[in-house]
């Protein structure tokens, strides 16, 4: 478990890290917040965080989205994310935690002039659904948050009470995940994940015009299929039924990471086992986390001084 947060400009234990019952954001949501992932390399001996900046500028527009001053720049929060690592002097793969809050204790409902609180905890994690090789998923009966209501671009805390409610139903009736769809009825994306399918040679996943979170994971995926594939990604909007008929489908996220998708609700996907384009995908996306692949260097950040 987590021994340290940082908390209130300043790296504490964890137990010293305490919000009162009457802060803004328990009571309404007011929040953003960031999971980045860091994996150990034994080989190595060094703990790598995967593309920290990226969640951090990530959180800079989420704030922005939601009136919070990050008194922190990018910079700044990559240095106290390695920081609190070091304290806690981690040698396992780990999941981290920054979220920014609205901390007044004060009934109002509103985001402007109110003072703003910043965290950060780390924890060890493992996988986040079991079946990574072969997901069953659903098509939610819940519809993604609009962007005209909760945007789904910025981060933010009250949101993922649309991704519990998909999750939970959804789980409940023995899926490892949902698929939620848009208010007009295309695929957005998981509770907690972007989508991607494979059509004839291609990999196709919706627009960021889809109320999709735009996944770093995403991105990544998008940058190993060109580089590493000489596969393109074509980002359009997508039919539920086009699920019914892809070659494969997967989910990607910081953390589901890259899973197969083999069956929705009663019809198999594909072949109804993971495919070789997810398959190939997976081992290059462990292989550049985990620092095995010394390719995309910039994605990576060491967390301990180089040994020797
Ligand atoms: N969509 C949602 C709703 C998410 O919560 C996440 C996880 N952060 C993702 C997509 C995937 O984003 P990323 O690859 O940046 O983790």
């Amino acid at each position: 478990m987590s021994k340290y947060a940082f908390f209130r400009g300043q790296i504490v234990p964890i137990e010293k890290a305490q919000v009162s019952i009457m802060t803004h954001a328990l009571n309404y949501g007011t929040g953003c917040f960031e999971g980045l992932r860091a994996y150990w390399n034994e080989q190595d001996q060094q703990l790598y965080v995967f593309r920290m900046t990226e969640h951090y500028e990530r959180m800079h527009r989420s704030s922005r989205i939601l009136h919070i001053q990050l008194p922190y720049t990018v910079d700044e929060l990559n240095q106290i994310t390695l920081e609190l690592l070091r304290r806690e002097g981690y040698r396992q793969d780990i999941y981290i935690r920054p979220l920014a809050y609205k901390a007044d204790k004060i009934i109002s409902v509103r985001l402007h002039d109110l003072t703003d609180g910043f965290a950060i905890f780390a924890i060890p994690f493992g996988r986040y659904i079991e079946r990574e090789e072969g997901a069953h998923v659903c098509i939610s009966s819940w519809r993604r948050v609009d962007d005209n209501a909760v945007p789904a671009r910025a981060k933010i805390t009250g949101a993922y009470v649309n991704s519990a409610f998909a999750k939970t139903d959804a789980m409940l009736s023995g899926y490892d995940e949902a698929l939620v769809l848009t208010q007009t009825g295309h695929i957005s994306e998981g509770s907690a994940e972007n989508f991607f399918m494979v059509r004839d040679g291609h990999l196709i996943t919706p627009l960021v015009t889809s109320n999709i979170l735009e996944g770093i994971t995403r991105d990544t995926i998008i940058v190993l299929a060109r580089e590493e594939m000489g596969l393109h990604t074509v980002q359009r909007s997508i039919d539920r039924s086009e699920i019914y008929v892809c070659d494969e489908a997967f989910l990607t996220g910081t953390g589901v990471q890259v899973a197969a998708i083999t069956q929705v609700e009663h019809r198999p996907v594909g072949t109804g086992t993971i495919g070789p384009v997810v398959s190939h995908l997976r081992e290059l996306y462990f292989d550049v986390v985990r620092g095995r692949n010394p390719r995309y260097p910039h994605w990576r950040t060491p967390v301990y001084e180089k040994q020797g």
